[in-house]
């Protein structure tokens, strides 16, 4: 028997089995720790620190003393704690229940996951909508069951990585372009003819590097060479354009991008959820057709209602969003006049360029210690060489806050030798 060729004494089935299942353990956790330490041997190793208050923009964070102010939330409008986004969660967890047990086409939809979708559309001004559990479900669902083999997909090539594993799961052609390069998108759609349906995918902003997609170009482009344009607009919506309705309002283009997918779990109340909007052809295949959709539990009400607040506050007024561009260019202005190198353009994700994976990270673990809580990033969520400090800027964010982050940002820098 296997193991009693390796033991001194017989072994029972049982024990055989036994034995064979830790060693493989064994051997698992052997690689594992490799890895692990190859990690932490190259700066690149991801801590996270403990909240133990709402999100907003001053928190409370397990081992720091007292209000800590937070840069790195995606809560650019600050809806995440706002009263009324809690209330009308609390009136739907009570009305609707904790969740549906259930996929959406069994027995998990309600009005309000309805109510939901018109809204959407609605903000949008598209056809139809439909929910996902988050944006990474709806970049997930919607290229397979969009394309076949026959149509070819465009994919700008510092896309999320929900819209690069979307893209793998889909049988079409793929064509990666160069970052925001309209020439080599060109080309690629040119070798693209040949295909039945072309589909160029982009986020409408990068997260890492704050730029915003070309959109007019891509559209011009889509228009001469009969594609679809989608974007991914998680870093977009509710706050991009004078009305937020995302790098399409703020680009002109909102009648040329086909379809919009998005994420409710970041300006729109910060909960979870995603979605797609765009033709109602296309969200009627999705409800038929889409895996995460169809075989996934739907969203629970109080989130839904959470969202639907969030919309109904932004369709009101565009107080909200304009108050947070204005702080925008706050820090971005102060940030390089003090000489540090800010990318991207008027965007809330403000990336303090550092180069270094593991000065980034020191200076994360500083900034805190003078109160203020950023996250360095590093490869492998940006290329080696182009370590920063991601600091995102909130409409609940005071002028005050703005100048402290940045007096704390100079004193860091010049402390590590950011800064002469
Ligand atoms: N797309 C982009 C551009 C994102 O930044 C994110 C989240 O980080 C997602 C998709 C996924 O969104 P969600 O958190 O709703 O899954």
């Amino acid at each position: 028997m296997w193991c009693s060729r390796l033991l001194s004494y017989p072994l029972s089935q049982g024990q055989c089995s036994s034995y064979r299942a830790r060693t493989a353990l064994a051997q698992l956790n052997h690689v594992l720790e490799a890895e692990l330490e190859s990690i932490r041997g190259a700066g690149t190793w991801k801590s996270e620190r403990v909240i133990t208050s709402k999100q907003g923009p001053r928190i409370h964070v397990e081992g720091s003393r007292g209000e800590i102010l937070n840069f790195c939330a995606n809560n650019y409008l600050g809806l995440s704690s706002h009263p009324e986004v809690i209330r009308s969660g609390l009136e739907a967890l009570e009305k609707f229940g904790a969740g549906l047990s259930s996929v959406r086409f069994i027995c998990g939809t309600q009005n309000i996951h309805k109510n939901l979708e018109e809204k959407i559309s609605r903000f949008h001004q598209r056809e139809d909508a439909i929910l996902y559990a988050s944006c990474f479900d709806a970049n997930a669902g919607i290229f397979e069951a969009l394309l076949t083999p026959e149509d070819a997909v465009l994919s700008d090539e510092l896309n999320h990585a929900s819209i690069i594993d979307g893209i793998r799961l889909c049988k079409a052609n793929k064509y990666r372009y160069k970052h925001m390069d309209m020439q080599d998108l060109e080309a690629k759609l040119q070798d693209a003819q040949k295909h039945r349906l072309r589909l160029v995918a982009t986020d409408g902003a990068f997260s890492m590097d704050g730029d915003v997609a070309p959109l007019k170009e891509i559209c011009s482009l889509a228009q001469k060479y009969q594609a679809l344009v989608f974007i991914d607009e998680c870093h977009a919506t509710g706050f991009l354009g004078p009305n937020g309705r995302g790098t399409d309002e703020l680009l002109g283009v909102m009648d040329q991008v086909d379809i919009v997918n998005s994420t409710l779990g970041k300006a729109l109340g910060g909960a979870a959820g995603g979605y797609t909007t765009g033709p109602k052809a296309l969200i009627d295949l999705l409800r038929q057709r889409s895996r995460p959709y169809l075989f996934s539990n739907s969203l629970p009400p109080a989130v839904v209602g959470c969202a639907s607040k969030a919309l109904d506050l932004l369709m009101e007024s565009n107080a909200i969003t304009q108050s947070m561009v204005a702080k925008t260019k706050r820090f971005r202005s102060k940030m390089a006049a003090a000489g540090f190198s800010i990318s991207g353009n008027d965007h809330p994700i403000c990336p303090v360029m550092l180069g270094e994976a593991r000065l980034a990270s020191v200076m994360a673990d500083d900034m805190l210690e003078r109160g203020i809580y950023v996250i360095g990033f590093s490869y492998p969520v940006v290329p080696k060489g182009k370590a920063r400090i991601r600091v995102q800027i909130s409409a609940v964010h005071s002028e005050d806050d703005i100048d402290r982050c940045v007096e704390a940002f100079t004193e860091v820098g010049r402390k590590h030798g950011a800064l002469p």
